[in-house]
């Protein structure tokens, strides 16, 4: 079998249609242009490219973007100040604080600042809350593009014996609720979890989300499963193996290094169903869910 492999570039593209003509279909029926408020802080070079994408989303879709970028050694209290003001402004219905933020920030103080009904990340406690309960809020933005891959596959989710590998709040945990809401058997699986290619094996949908370079090969998979690997790790050509030098021959010319999943990509496309591609996966589905987010929040804010 050789799986077929999922374009989340296309899907990412089809989502943001989607929500562009939700854009338009609001600012010509009510006269309500969705704003996001990006609060960025430091310097931190991959934090850069993230907003910047994000705010290139917005542009491409018609949500209008404001990038609020702070120094360093901002203290705790005025950035608390920048987020309040974000709270409270009409035009702004989607917060984000990206993250990491410095050391000597509560990230946590912070984000739960932000008004759960702007908090478009859902990582606040009260939208953690409701995600556990099954209510509607705003859901974490990778979990709920990973369920959007496998719905938009034609594959049902319900009945079927789903296992993620990664326990994070951010990941494991979120896309746990909601593949349960969507009435899957579920099985999280961690560092301590024993004999963890047995109980991946079991998976008709494995969602892998470790951060370790090809930690899942095909001792772990079901032959027919869908496979969705989250992972993002860069590797560099010095530590490339010989396969991987061939496989990622022109990224590792261009830029002298490549990225790559947590899943053995070459070994587990012969014997899963369907597989997500890193890059070109998961990732561009977390930029268009935040879009969706932002669009529900300002309908909701009418
Ligand atoms: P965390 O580091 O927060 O969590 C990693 C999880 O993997 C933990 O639960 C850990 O277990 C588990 N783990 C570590 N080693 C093993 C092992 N050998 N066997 C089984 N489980 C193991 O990571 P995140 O969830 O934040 O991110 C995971 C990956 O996904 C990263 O590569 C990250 O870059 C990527 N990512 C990608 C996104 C995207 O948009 N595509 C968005 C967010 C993350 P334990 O709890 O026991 O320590």
């Amino acid at each position: 079998m050789t799986a077929n492999i999922i374009d989340g570039r296309a899907l990412a593209a089809q989502i943001k249609e989607e929500v562009k003509s939700g854009v338009e279909k609001l600012k010509s029926e009510k006269g309500i242009v969705p704003g996001l408020g990006v609060i960025l802080v430091g310097e931190n070079p991959a934090s850069e490219v993230y907003v910047r994408n994000k705010a290139r989303a917005c542009e491409c879709v018609g949500i209008y973007s404001e990038t609020i970028k702070l120094p360093e050694d901002i203290s705790e209290e005025e950035l608390l100040n920048y987020v309040d003001k974000l709270n409270n402004r009409e035009d702004i219905h989607g917060i984000l604080v990206q993250l990491p933020l410095p050391e000597h920030i509560n990230s946590e103080k912070i984000l739960f600042a932000i008004s759960p009904d702007k908090d478009v990340d859902g990582f606040h406690p009260i939208n953690v809350g409701k995600l556990t309960t099954g209510e509607e809020t705003f859901y974490p933005c990778t979990p709920s593009g990973i369920i959007e891959i496998i719905k938009r596959q034609g594959i049902e989710i319900k009945g079927k014996e789903a296992v993620i590998i990664g326990r994070s709040n951010i990941v494991g945990k979120p896309v746990a609720f909601l593949l349960l809401h969507n009435h899957a058997t579920v099985t999280i699986c961690h560092s301590r979890t024993v004999d963890l290619p047995k109980v991946a094996k079991r998976a008709d949908i494995l969602i892998v989300a470790v951060g370790k370079p090809f930690i899942v090969t095909d001792e772990y998979v079901k032959p027919g499963a869908i496979v969705i690997d989250v992972g993002i790790n860069r590797i560099k050509k010095e530590d490339a193996s010989e396969e991987l030098l061939n496989w990622r021959k022109d990224a590792f010319e261009k830029r002298g290094s490549t990225l790559v999943g947590d899943v053995d990509f070459l070994k587990v496309k012969e014997i899963a169903g369907y597989l997500t591609p890193v890059p070109g996966g998961v990732g561009p589905l977390t930029v268009a869910m935040l879009m969706k987010n932002t669009l529900k929040s300002a309908k909701k804010s009418q």
